[in-house]
């Protein structure tokens, strides 16, 4: 059978391929969303992210995951940006509008996207509604995960991640079943080098000097919803569909 961008069709299993047909005939009918999640390390966005990804079909582009992906395959991108992560500071505006401009053509962004961690200065903020603008589309909705600081240092040192699917636990909050391990594929989990006490300082203060004021930016325009990051996992959820219906 013909192969498309050198997949075998004839290859992948027929209850995938129906899955898949199934989910894109869901997805036809959703409106599409261009999303902003902001808020400090820890509040909560990598969690929400998946559910509002599936719900609306969207794309989830993460600056930090498509960072740390770079300096995992030691990509002239990721030389680059090694030492800022390690401290704690952010990397130069040119360096993730670049990535974001590239990642937000994909066609699993054809629905629209999720934003998680970007934009975080201003300056990035301006790039991206001039990108947006050159097609004709704009950003939909800002999520606030607006949180306490006292509350992040316990969220940070407690959390494990599954590298490959984004999917994200904590030692107290939401432990996965066998410990150190996916609930989904039994793949052992990671502590990220960045989410120590030390270095959360840092983190913290550049989300108050030079995120903060994107806040300010988007709510100018109108379109910012606040969310309490400090409820319960489901309670946000809740509230994030609210913010989104
Ligand atoms: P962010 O992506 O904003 O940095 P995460 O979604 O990774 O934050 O959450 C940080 C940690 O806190 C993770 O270990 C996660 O399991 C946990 N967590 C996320 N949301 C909540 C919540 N509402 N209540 C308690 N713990 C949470
Ligand atoms: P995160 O995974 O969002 O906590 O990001 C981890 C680190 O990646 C940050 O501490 C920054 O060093 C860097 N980073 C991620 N996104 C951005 C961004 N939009 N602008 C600048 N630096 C970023």
């Amino acid at each position: 059978m013909a192969s498309g961008g050198g997949v075998d069709l004839e290859e992948i299993p027929s209850v995938d391929l129906m899955t898949e047909l199934l989910r894109r005939m869901k997805c036809s009918s959703k409106p599409d969303k261009r999303l902003i999640l902001i808020g400090p390390p820890g509040s909560g966005k990598g969690t929400q992210s998946p559910l509002i990804k599936d719900e609306y079909c969207l794309c989830h582009l993460a600056t930090g995951d498509m960072l740390r992906a770079a300096v995992a395959a030691k990509t002239p991108l990721g030389i680059k940006a090694k030492e800022t992560m390690e401290k704690g500071e952010l990397v130069s505006d040119d360096l993730v509008v670049g990535i974001i401009d590239e990642a937000i053509k994909k066609p699993s962004c054809q629905k629209g996207f999720i934003l998680d961690g970007f934009p975080r200065t201003v300056a990035q903020a301006e790039k991206l509604d001039e990108m947006l603008g050159k097609q004709g589309t704009k950003i939909d909705k800002v999520l606030n995960f607006a949180i306490d600081d006292a509350i992040l240092e316990e969220r940070i040192t407690g959390r494990w991640i599954h590298p490959p699917s984004g999917r994200t636990y904590h030692t107290k909050f939401t432990p996965p079943k066998a410990p150190g391990l996916d609930d989904v594929t039994g793949e052992p989990l990671i502590q990220r080098k960045d989410d120590t006490a030390e270095v959360l300082k840092s983190r913290l203060e550049a989300f108050h000097r030079q995120t903060a004021p994107v806040i300010d930016y988007y709510s100018k325009k109108g379109n910012v919803a606040q969310l309490h990051a400090e409820k319960p996992p489901k309670e946000v959820t809740a509230e994030v569909q609210k913010a989104l219906a």
